[in-house]
Order: C-alpha cells, then sequence, then structure tokens
C-alpha cells in the first residue's frame, strides 16, 4: 500500500457545530423546536456526522434537506423527521410512504399529488406546506392559491406537519421586508383556517426576535459558524479550519510575472511559495483578484497572480519566520473567519462552504 500524505486538510469540528446548535437552542421562545438544515451534505462539511452529533448529543429530531436522496443518507436515523425542501423534484410521492422523510408541499401541484398519494395509500400522509412571503422563489401564492386551499378538504388527506415560509433578508436586522414577511405569514396562517404548527426562521431570523420563532425554527448557516447576525460580533463557533502545503519555493527577480495571464509582476527580487490548493478546491479566483491572504506562523502573506486549479503563489518576501517545502499554510481558521475569507472572495460564507469540494483530507473533531 502507498502511504499518501494530505496536500490539503479541512478539520471539521463537530463539538462547535454542537455548542452552536445549543446556542440557537437556548436563545429560542419556550416551546419552540430547533431543527438542523443539512442540505447540501451540511454546506459542504458531512451531512451524516453533523446530524449524528446533534442527534445523539444535542436532542435534534427535526432535520432539513433540499433532496429525497440527501435525506435518504439520514433515514437510518430513527425517530427523526426529515423534511425535503424541494418535495417531489426528481422523485416520486410515492417514494416517501413508510419513511420518516416528509416533503415540503411547493405548489398547488405538489399539493394535488400529495392528495392522490394518501387516497392510493389509503391513509391520511405527513407534509409540510410552504407559503411564498415574498421570496418569490418556492411556495404557493398567498393571494391565488390560500381561497382555494381554505375551502378544500386537504386536512382530510395531510398531516400537514408545519407551514412554514422562508425569509428573503433575514441579515439585515432593519430591513422592512423582515416584518412585512412575518406579517404576510401570520395573515396567509389565518386565512388558510389550518391548525398547524409553524416555521418562519433561518439563522439570521432566529436573532430578529421571539416574534419570528413560532413552532420550529431552521438554522443551517450559523450551525456552521457563518454569523448570523452581519452587523455584530460572531456568536457562533468557529467550525473550520483550512490548510495546505507548500509544494514549491522559488526566487524570483525583479520584473517577472506570477500564473497564468501574468496578471502580476514583482516588483523587486521576490521570495514566492507554491501552495496545494486551487479552485477546484473551492479557493475561489475571485479571492487572489480581490486580496487575499493566507497565513504562515499568523503572518499575513499576500497570494500573487491568479488562483490555478490546483495551485496558487504566495509571496512570502516579507515574513521573518523560515519555511520549507511541505510546511503548512493556514487559509481558514484563527486568523481568518470563513466570512472575513468570503469578504475577500466577494462573496457570502455559505458559497465558501460548499464550494470546497471533496480533495482535501478530512479530519472530524469530536
Ligand atoms: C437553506 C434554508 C434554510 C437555512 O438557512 P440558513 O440561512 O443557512 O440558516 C432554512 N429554510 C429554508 C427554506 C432554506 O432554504
Amino acid at each position: 500500500m502507498i502511504k499518501l500524505s494530505p496536500q490539503a486538510l479541512l478539520e471539521v469540528d463537530l463539538n462547535n457545530i454542537a455548542d452552536n446548535y445549543r446556542f440557537i437552542k437556548n436563545r429560542l421562545k419556550a416551546g419552540t423546536v430547533c431543527a438542523a438544515v443539512v442540505k447540501a451534505d451540511s454546506y459542504g462539511l458531512g451531512s451524516v456526522k453533523v446530524a449524528k452529533k446533534l442527534y445523539d448529543e444535542c436532542g435534534c429530531r427535526n432535520f432539513y434537506t433540499a433532496y429525497f436522496s440527501e435525506a435518504q443518507k439520514l433515514d437510518a436515523i430513527e425517530e427523526s423527521e426529515i423534511f425535503v425542501l424541494h418535495g417531489f423534484a426528481g422523485v416520486s410521492p410515492d417514494d416517501f410512504v413508510g419513511t420518516n422523510i416528509v416533503p415540503v408541499l411547493n405548489s398547488m401541484e405538489d399539493i394535488e399529488l400529495w392528495k392522490e398519494c394518501s387516497k392510493r395509500h389509503g391513509k391520511k400522509l405527513p407534509a409540510s406546506i410552504h407559503i411564498d412571503t415574498g421570496m418569490n422563489r418556492l411556495g404557493i401564492d398567498i393571494e391565488k392559491d390560500i381561497p382555494i386551499i381554505a375551502n378544500s378538504d386537504l386536512e382530510k388527506f395531510v398531516d400537514i406537519k408545519y407551514l412554514m415560509s422562508h425569509l428573503a433578508c433575514a441579515e439585515e436586522k432593519n430591513n422592512p421586508k423582515n416584518p412585512e414577511q412575518l406579517e404576510k405569514f401570520n395573515y396567509a396562517v389565518k386565512a388558510l383556517g389550518i391548525k398547524s404548527r409553524l416555521s418562519f426562521a433561518n439563522s439570521s431570523g432566529v436573532f430578529l426576535g421571539e416574534g419570528y420563532h413560532f413552532d420550529q425554527v431552521r438554522p443551517g448557516a450559523a450551525l456552521y459558524g457563518i454569523n448570523p447576525e452581519t452587523d455584530e460580533q460572531n456568536k457562533m463557533k468557529p467550525v473550520i479550519s483550512l490548510k495546505a502545503k507548500i509544494l514549491q519555493l522559488r526566487d524570483v527577480k525583479n520584473g517577472e510575472t506570477v500564473g497564468y495571464g501574468a496578471s502580476y509582476r514583482v516588483s523587486k527580487s521576490s521570495k514566492l511559495a507554491t501552495i496545494a490548493v486551487g479552485y477546484a478546491d473551492g479557493l475561489l479566483r475571485s479571492f487572489a483578484v480581490n486580496d487575499g491572504y493566507f497565513y504562515i506562523n499568523k503572518k499575513k502573506t499576500p497570494l500573487v497572480g491568479r488562483v490555478s486549479m490546483d495551485a496558487v503563489v504566495i509571496d512570502i518576501t516579507d515574513i521573518e519566520v523560515e519555511v520549507k517545502v511541505g510546511d503548512w499554510v493556514d487559509i481558514i481558521g484563527e486568523h481568518q473567519t470563513v466570512d472575513n475569507f468570503a469578504v475577500s472572495a466577494g462573496t457570502i460564507g455559505y458559497e465558501v462552504l460548499t464550494a470546497l469540494g471533496s480533495r482535501y483530507k478530512r479530519v472530524y473533531k469530536g
């Protein structure tokens, strides 16, 4: 057997994910259930491990995925409900029957399909109903659809788990869209005349106050360390640490260029290090265009030239510590949070995490 040594390392701290879950849970109005959003493989960090941790140590029993196939990976977790945000996308309604996977119905067509399925199976089937309150992405329409549902026999066939909606601007505390959506949601629930539990807030929504909590909240990003309150110090614990090794060191003369497009030219004799991470590993090209930094022994080192698929170059001329091939360079962690990294790349932490890719050696703490 050839022993491979990892060139890039992604550490995921499951203990801190659990602490973030507890922190959010402790802020909730009495009686509000805290679900965990684990779609897209828990934002790229590993949904099976994350869900198991939250189930075993935090009592989490409600999970959300985007697709049925993502929920299937978790359905060994008994005594829990796994809600599928994209409902029947890619599967048949019958696939849900007899599982602990619950579809979110996003349209009148979805509702009809579920009613028919319920009739076919001769039993009332569980589902949530998504009401659009201003995202205009998924969900039934308040004006068009609600009067139809309000006068239907829906409850005879569907065991409605939650009426839910989703906030568009929750991370902006003073955005008037937040109270507007809240009002629409309250109106829609009343107009439906259905007695059901209610679910409204994502991570940031939790921090808008108890009026947004209802019966269940659905945090994702905050569990993974992303700041849910963009205008305040992050109260979440950091979850990932990302590092890569130095592949090669080189001295270059004044005037030499670095990387594709020869887009960067050194302005003095310089010492460069090539690092084993590229855009195939989620190191977004925009991270180097804007002013991106890595850290060596806590010392800031700038990226120079463009990010390639599997490598990027940093300028280490001015760092005083000695470096050698094989040394680790810190990318995300103590010195640079996911959110800071995202700002430098002109994006959000969500995209940074989900872009990380599959080449890292992954190490789980906890
Ligand atoms: C992704 C998603 C969430 C979780 O949002 P975060 O901002 O990551 O907390 C909650 N609800 C719905 C409908 C979503 O699509």
